[in-house]
């Protein structure tokens, strides 16, 4: 049988550049070889809002219209090929990474530190990479991942920043029995500190300067939470030499990351997730007297698939952080509720 290449028209939700953004009409490409996936939900993440906000995200700027998302789930709608993994209907999460699986980190098995990434919903590179916020999309079979009917597509819509968060969890080494620190709360920090837990960590502990994360995080497994302007509770863990074997920085925050070095106990490990504003201050000489391991973590690689596993099989309930959902006509309204961090954590669109 041959496949030839096809056009669908469906709507999608374009951002244009700084507070423009339309969920407006666009031709889908399926091309030789690829499958036609109907998109049931998505999640808005930091990026996203960025990009809405700002037209860019970190070094990423916007020189075209582009889809944005790259946290979503759907059903196979149609299979381009004769690949019979798949069957139309058959739910799927979809990996957003496209590494060039030709580069040396590539080929020593970093992808997610590929030279070329094309990262579906990123402005990294121009033209762009279009996302997933759209009716349909056309993926690679190698993106896909089949999940189980009985298990919400609001809760695999996670899968995503779960993986980054699981990534996070095995940068930082083995945690059986260790004591470890997430600073950040958002939906990133929570799904590290349940990640930590389904690794085998004795204590997780949890600061934000927000209540309502705070509240959170103990929602998510949190053994204590604290507040960082909260002295009395700082110099509990900060005093003989650090209280921590593992501290995971998911806040991005100068001066908390500033802090993880008295947070941690001597041969420790601390873990940078959260995008921090470049230069800083940082305590070299404590953190080299206590032969402390400064690591970055970026994105994931397998994790996506141990992250798929973990939410079918409920190792990780993330329903906790959902905490509004709008449909796609709506995406600005969700674009800037997703921005207030006083009332949102992880916002949906349900495409369904
Ligand atoms: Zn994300
Ligand atoms: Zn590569």
């Amino acid at each position: 049988m041959s496949f030839s290449e096809k056009e669908i028209t469906c709507n999608a939700c374009f951002v244009h550049g700084e507070g423009d953004i339309h969920f407006e009409p666009h031709q889908v490409k399926l091309a030789e070889g690829e499958i036609l996936v109907k998109v049931t939900c998505g999640g808005i993440c930091g990026s996203d809002v960025h990009y809405y906000q700002h037209g860019r995200a970190g070094m990423s700027v916007l020189h075209h219209p582009m889809i944005i998302g790259h946290e979503f789930v759907g059903k196979v709608c149609e299979v381009n090929s004769d690949d019979e993994r798949f069957c139309v209907g058959q739910p799927v999460v979809v990996n957003p990474s496209r590494p060039c699986n030709e580069c040396p980190e590539c080929l020593t098995g970093h992808q997610n530190l590929c030279q070329s990434m094309r990262f579906m919903g990123s402005a990294q590179f121009n033209p762009h990479v279009n996302g997933g916020f759209s009716e349909y999309v056309a993926v690679k079979p190698e993106q896909c991942l089949p999940y189980s009917e009985q298990v919400s597509p609001k809760v695999m819509a996670f899968s995503e920043p779960l993986s980054v968060a699981i990534h996070a969890v095995n940068v930082a080494g083995q945690l059986t029995g260790k004591k470890v620190l997430v600073i950040g709360a958002g939906p990133i920090g929570c799904l590290i500190l349940a990640a930590a837990k389904c690794a085998g960590a004795s204590i997780v502990v949890a600061s934000d300067l927000s209540q309502r994360c705070r509240e959170l995080a103990s929602q998510m497994g949190a053994s204590t939470v604290f507040d960082p302007t909260d002295d009395s509770q700082v110099s509990y863990y900060q005093n003989n030499r650090g209280y921590f074997d593992v501290v995971f920085e998911a806040s991005g925050a100068s001066a908390a990351i500033a802090s993880t070095v008295d947070f941690t106990h001597p041969n420790g490990v601390i873990v940078q997730i959260g995008m921090g504003a470049s230069p800083m201050t940082w305590p070299v000489s404590s953190m080299l007297a206590k032969e402390i391991s400064f690591k970055g973590s970026f994105r994931f690689v397998h994790e996506f698939a141990t992250s798929v596993q973990w939410l079918e099989q409920g190792r990780v309930d993330p329903t906790p952080l959902i905490s509004a959902e709008f449909s796609p006509d709506q995406v600005q309204e969700a674009l800037i509720t997703a921005g207030n961090k006083e009332i949102s954590s992880k916002v949906l669109i349900n495409f369904e």
